[in-house]
């Protein structure tokens, strides 16, 4: 079997035409045009006042608890499941990650876990929209008010999802992006961090740049800060990449489809979930095995491997890795977080590259079926 790519982007003539123009042209008093005009089509396009470019989302994820004063001795609750990009930065500031556990459902925070972890030490919740799905956002902002305390939503796989008509990302004090090459949109590497928030934004625009102020021509830098920016040639090809956002989308929800109807025979496993209200932007398809079946994710990626197909695991719990195992949080969140531990053991995500046709798709079904022997 051909190996099909797991994640992968979708370039055409557009982007190369953009970061062509911008490698040519956006120097001088031009170099910053490209940023400008990312910048503000993703504004628009999310539906918030401001959004910020930036070489990463854990460099987006870092300036949001910098510039909401999250700080050594705090705690930032973050769902147990996710990439660690995640969680690194609640330790660069000197704060303490709480992983919460998830919904059985969404796989994302669970409301009523993020509640039941809160102290007086909490400053800052990071609901995450796993794999391009929503977490119960009305939910987990209803606890975050009740207890003031800022969220930072990581939109990360989710450009392009919904929530009860809003956008993914906008729906924190903060929301932050990816565009790394395994990203639906990417720049290569690159992020953005964007809010409704003037106070956050402006803090935000001295943290990044050394500590100078908007418009300093005097290089008279007012504290010691951080460098986080993008390069035109990335924010060109993000620009072009927005502008056919919903082509993206699309093909992301067909491939869905796709497998959907590839599987529907297939007893004892479960897809990514859209609940009523929510558009899921499937940013991985993903499956979870029913323990019934008797296999784990480690078993059955060796199962499809042997049949020449790539896959990759569901995120472990962060509290089971060896960066944080050690740790007193790892330890409780071990013996609270039964819904992360009753499902990353027993998922897999499928093949999802941009690039992937419907034969291929069908292809991966048939070695999945073959692997549950079905
Ligand atoms: C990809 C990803 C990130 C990190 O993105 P970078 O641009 O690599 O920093 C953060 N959070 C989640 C959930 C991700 O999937």
């Amino acid at each position: 079997m051909e190996r099909l790519p797991v994640a992968g982007p979708w370039i055409t003539e557009k982007e190369i035409q953009y970061v062509t123009d911008a490698v040519t042209n956006a120097w001088y008093g031009n170099a910053n045009m490209y940023h400008e005009r990312f910048e503000k089509a993703f504004a628009e396009y999310l539906g918030v006042k401001y959004a910020m470019a930036l070489p990463t989302c854990t460099s987006a994820i870092h300036l949001s608890l910098l510039a909401l004063g999250v700080a050594q001795g705090d705690e930032v609750i973050v769902p147990d499941i996710t990439w660690i990009a995640s969680s690194a930065p609640i330790s660069y500031v000197g704060a303490t990650p709480v992983f919460a556990d998830v919904d059985p459902q969404t796989w994302c925070l669970s409301a009523q876990s993020f509640e039941a972890c809160i102290t007086p030490r909490t400053k800052a919740v990071i609901p995450v929209d796993l794999y391009g799905g929503m977490p119960d956002m009305d939910a987990i902002r209803a606890v975050a008010k009740k207890h003031n305390i800022a969220i930072i939503e990581d939109a990360a796989e989710a450009l392009g999802a919904e929530y009860k008509g809003s956008k993914a990302g906008s729906l924190g004090d903060t929301g932050v992006f990816s565009f790394h090459g395994s990203k639906t949109v990417t720049t290569g590497e690159g992020g953005m961090l964007v809010t409704d928030h003037q106070d956050l934004f402006k803090r935000i625009q001295v943290l990044r740049d050394h500590g100078r102020q908007p418009g300093d021509r005097m290089f008279f830098n007012t504290e010691v800060a951080y460098k986080y920016k993008m390069s035109s040639m990335q924010a060109a090809l993000g620009l072009a990449q927005l502008e056919r956002i919903d082509e993206l989308m699309e093909r992301k929800r067909q491939q869905f489809q796709w497998y959907k109807e590839g599987l529907a025979d297939v007893a004892g496993i479960t897809l990514n979930a859209e609940p009523q209200g929510t558009r899921n932007a499937f940013w991985m398809v993903t499956v979870v095995l029913d323990p019934k079946l008797g296999l784990n994710k480690t078993q059955l990626m060796e199962l499809l491997n042997q049949q020449g197909m790539d896959s990759r695991p569901f995120f472990h719990p962060l509290s089971s890795i060896p960066a944080y195992e050690d740790s007193e949080q790892a330890h409780l969140a071990r013996q609270r977080n039964q819904v992360a531990y009753s499902i990353s053991p027993y998922a897999i995500n499928l093949p999802s590259a941009l690039s992937l046709e419907k034969s291929q798709i069908e292809a991966a079904c048939g070695a999945l079926k073959r692997a549950l022997a079905i």
